[in-house]
């Protein structure tokens, strides 16, 4: 299959990210409207993009997004079980949308990972009472290199934890270092959606690495952590993914960044980021093993034209970046 569609690539969503951050800052946010129309998107087009915006996606569950970030929020009868809330700008605007659903307190915020572009701003939440949950290797993240604007966890859990209330309930699975150490998923119990932040993101789960350098993951432990998710998507059912990111890409006819729309996606991404995974730690392994010298590995699979086809947003120098981690790692096991 081609993907024309969903030549996913960093330079697009940056360059949008930044179009978003200038156009808010240049307002300081008293230009926009109350739900968040900003006048300018991606660079090149004239596509309308509000800077956040809520989305129902199931009967009790929302998906908040602010610029291109993303959580999700459960809605019960005794409160509200809310994640990453992704900004300090952006946290007291979730809890502004959250009171026009319910009048109920938010009573837990639950941590996919610790990178503070996910998880700063829950101070808000805090104030009314909120209990802070994460995995221990994040809460021992945050305690190492603290921010100012991330709430540090009141509660830490190694590999499973079960947020229940009102009837329903979230649980986090750790399947060990992945996107980075300390990234669990989250599956919502009554509409069986699970929510995957920076480990793959719908529609498409064969996109080029937005750092091709994967500077944050943990590439060793990459087929392990698939392995375990992919064994969880299929004993739970699970059919519907929510990403923690909105995706750029460029328009099929006129070559300009434009928005991918898909708050969810189907699960399949997961089997498919797993196919790159393996795809990636196979080639430099077998590389090695035909006896190319390991400074020849990654121009060796780059002409070779290793998941060309398959890879939107394929660039064979992002490839090459890769394929020079993932020679080391055949190398050294790490
Ligand atoms: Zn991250």
């Amino acid at each position: 299959m081609k993907h024309i569609f969903l030549k996913l690539i960093a330079i697009a969503l940056l360059a949008a990210l930044s179009a978003v951050a200038n156009a808010s800052s240049h307002t300081g946010h008293s230009g926009l409207n109350a739900d968040g129309e900003v006048p300018l998107l991606m660079p090149g087009t004239k596509m309308p993009f509000k800077l956040w915006e809520v989305e129902q996606v199931a009967e009790n569950v929302y998906t908040f997004r602010y610029s291109f970030y993303r959580n999700f929020f459960v809605v019960t009868d005794e409160g509200v079980i809310a994640t990453d809330p992704l900004s300090a700008e952006a946290g007291p605007i979730m809890q502004r949308e959250i009171r026009k659903i319910t009048d109920k307190p938010v009573k837990y915020v639950a941590y996919s990972h610790s990178h503070y572009d996910h998880v700063a701003g829950g101070q808000v939440f805090k104030d009314e009472g909120a209990a802070f949950i994460s995995q221990e290797t994040c809460k021992a993240n945050l305690e190492e290199n603290p921010n100012p604007d991330v709430v540090m966890p009141d509660v830490t859990f190694d590999d499973y934890y079960k947020i229940e209330l009102g009837g329903d309930a979230v649980e986090l699975f750790y399947f060990g270092p992945s996107h980075d150490n300390c990234l669990v998923v989250m599956l919502i119990e009554s509409s069986n959606q699970l929510f995957l932040t920076d480990l793959a993101n719908p529609p498409d789960g064969w996109t080029m690495f937005y750092n091709p350098a994967i500077s944050e993951d943990r590439p060793w432990h990459m087929v392990r952590y698939f392995t375990q998710l992919q064994a969880l998507v299929e004993e739970r059912g699970i059919e519907t993914i929510i990403g923690g990111h909105m995706s750029g890409s460029f328009d099929p006819v006129t070559n300009r960044p434009m928005i991918v729309k898909g708050t969810t996606g189907p699960a399949t991404i997961v089997e498919q980021k797993f196919g790159l995974w393996k795809a990636v730690t196979s080639a430099a392994r077998d590389e090695l093993a035909l006896g190319t010298a390991p400074e020849d590995v990654p121009d060796r699979i780059v002409e070779k034209g290793l998941l060309k086809d398959k890879i939107s947003g394929y660039d064979p120098e992002k490839m090459r970046i890769l394929m020079q981690r993932m020679t080391a790692l055949a190398i050294t096991g790490e």
